[in-house]
This record gives C-alpha cells, structure tokens and sequence, in this order.
C-alpha cells in the first residue's frame, strides 16, 4: 500500500499518475482539510474535490479545478440577492457540496461522506480527510501592530494573494484527531509520499495533526516529496507568498531542508541539478528527473521515479 499527503491540484495530478504505476485499490491519499469553507450554507472541501474529481476522471482541464463541462449559472443567479460569489461553486460542483452538507448535518464524519462521495465517482483509490475534525488555516495579514487575520479562501481566492502575508495559523489543528484509518496507512504503507503541494498550507495542516509528524519521522526511510517547486517558484498558486515568510527558501533545497527531519528522499526538477549536492548534504538522497506534470504520462513517470528513490 501506498500513503500520499496531498493537497489540491498538484498532488492531484501526481495521483493521477501514481494510479498508473500502482494498482489504485492500493493507493491511499491523506489530504489536506484546512482550506475547507462554508458558503451559502454549503461544507466546501476543495482539496478533496480536486482529489476526487481527478481520480474520477471528471475534473476540468481548462480551469485547472472543478468540474469539466461546468456551468455558474446557480452561482451568478446569487448575485442577485446581493450574496458574494467571489467563490465560483459550479452547478454540478454542488451537488457535491449539497451532498456532503447534508450528511454532516445528519450527523455523518466528513471521512464517512467522503467515502460515499468517492464510491460516487467510481474511484478505487482511498481518500480520506486527514481528520473529521475542523482545522482552517488562518493567513495574518496587514503589519504587525495591526494584524489582519484572514480565512484563507478569504486572502487567496477574494484578494488574490495580494495582501503581504505576516504569518500562518492552522486553528484547532491541536486538538484535532486524525481520521480513522490515517495512522495506520502511515504505519503500514510500504511508500508514504509527500505530494508536490504548498508545503505551508497544504502540507502544513496535515503535519501539523497530532501523531501524524511522529508515524513520518519514525518510518523516515520510506517517506519521499516531490518538490513543488521548481526553478525558484511555484508551478502554480502562492507558495512563494507564503514560504519566504515564514522562512522557508522558495527553492527545491528549501523545501528539502523544511522537509528533512521526517523524508528521506526528494524528487527535483532537471532544472535544479545544481542543488543536488547542498540536498545530499542535509542527509537526504536527491532524484533528479522531469517534475512539471504536463500530461499525466509525466505524472506516472514521476510517480515511478519517487517511488524508486526508496525502493
Ligand atoms: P492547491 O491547494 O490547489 O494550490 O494545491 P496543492 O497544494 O496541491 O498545489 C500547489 C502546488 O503544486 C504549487 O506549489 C505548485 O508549484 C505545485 N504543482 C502544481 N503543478 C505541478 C507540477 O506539474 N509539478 C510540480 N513539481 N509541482 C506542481
């Protein structure tokens, strides 16, 4: 069995790909649920609707999240009453979170609903929130004798990264359990990766629940990351807004070096060779290859070469 932390988008592309390399019923993904958001009523999930939708083979290639064939027309009607729909949910995205609401508010784990959600789409894989309980990443704002404090929906989608980030929060990350079954895929994965996403916030919240860090540095030599970045920046979304912050260097050598106490190996782009030799020197074995998942011919083939790093 294979275990994968996973934030949205990226580390749904690179899924896509490990699904081709190894069967998918033996896949496992842990995925980040700090980003999760109310509107209009509705529980949005929107990592693990990147996730879902990419392994159900129904996600939408152009907009690079959502669904494909997607309409707003429910959406754009809202405007209407004066409702705010700066967070563009799609008609058939809906049903998903009319779905999921539904079922909590019955009284449901979001693991539960995730899981008819998943059976929903046909996907072998297992995807499971990294814990039932809440967790949002909270992004400081502003200076620091007057903090602005954003839900990060808020700083990401509405103001488009633009405020000058102070400093990050996972609120109730603490206290929050991890869901059933999350530790003992960490505990029984043969290959646990850390998927190319935002190592801050999406990352971030799934180490930061309590046990999961400690399974990773316990079984170290069998935890993989794929950079997400490549060539000194992103491939896409604010990594670097918020890692250069928090003093984390926007480069494969810094992600390694935040990475290294718990991973043992990471996968970088060709583009960063160079950096191979001060990685190596953290105690982490570096892999060179192809890294931007243009197709997900480059997504399996990754997947082949992370799982390799420590076979
Ligand atoms: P988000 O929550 O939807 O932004 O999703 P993630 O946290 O999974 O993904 C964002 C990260 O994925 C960014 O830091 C990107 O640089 C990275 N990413 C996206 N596409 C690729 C790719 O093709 N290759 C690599 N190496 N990283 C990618």
């Amino acid at each position: 069995m294979i275990a994968a932390l996973a934030g949205g988008v990226g580390a749904a592309k690179f899924l896509d790909g490990l699904v081709r390399v190894v069967h998918p019923s033996t896949t496992t993904a842990i995925v980040n649920v700090a980003d999760d958001e109310h509107f209009h009523g509705l529980h949005v999930s929107p990592d693990l609707d990147s996730v879902t939708y990419m392994l159900g083979g129904v996600n939408n290639l152009e907009l690079g999240w959502g669904r494909a064939g997607e309409t707003f027309r429910t959406v754009d009607e809202l405007a209407r009453f004066g409702a705010p729909t700066w967070f563009r949910l799609g008609d058939l995205d809906l049903a998903t979170h009319i779905h999921r609401t539904e079922r909590l508010r019955q009284g449901a784990s979001l693991s539960t609903v995730t899981a008819e959600i998943t059976a929903g789409f046909a996907i072998a894989a297992t995807i499971l929130p990294v814990s039932d309980d809440p967790i949002r990443t909270r992004i400081i704002t502003g200076s620091s004798a007057s903090p602005v404090d954003l839900a990060m929906q808020e700083w990401f989608v509405r103001d488009r990264c633009q405020p000058t980030v102070l400093d990050v929060r996972f609120d109730g990350a603490d206290t929050a359990r991890p869901a059933p079954g999350v530790i003992a895929a960490l505990e029984q994965a043969e290959s646990i990766v850390i998927c190319p996403s935002n190592p801050v916030i999406s990352i971030g919240p799934i180490l930061a629940v309590p046990g999961v860090t400690d399974v990773l540095t316990r079984r170290r030599h069998k935890v993989v990351a794929v950079s997400p970045i490549i060539g000194g920046a992103p491939v896409k979304g604010p990594a670097d807004k918020l890692m250069a912050p928090l003093g984390i260097e926007v480069s494969a050598l810094g992600v390694a070096r935040h990475y290294r106490e718990f991973c043992s190996a990471i996968v970088i782009d060709r583009v960063d060779d160079e950096q191979r030799s001060d990685i190596e020197a953290l105690g982490m074995r570096a892999v060179v290859t192809e890294t931007l998942m243009r197709d997900s011919d480059v997504a399996a083939d990754l997947a082949r070469t992370a799982l390799a790093a420590i076979a």
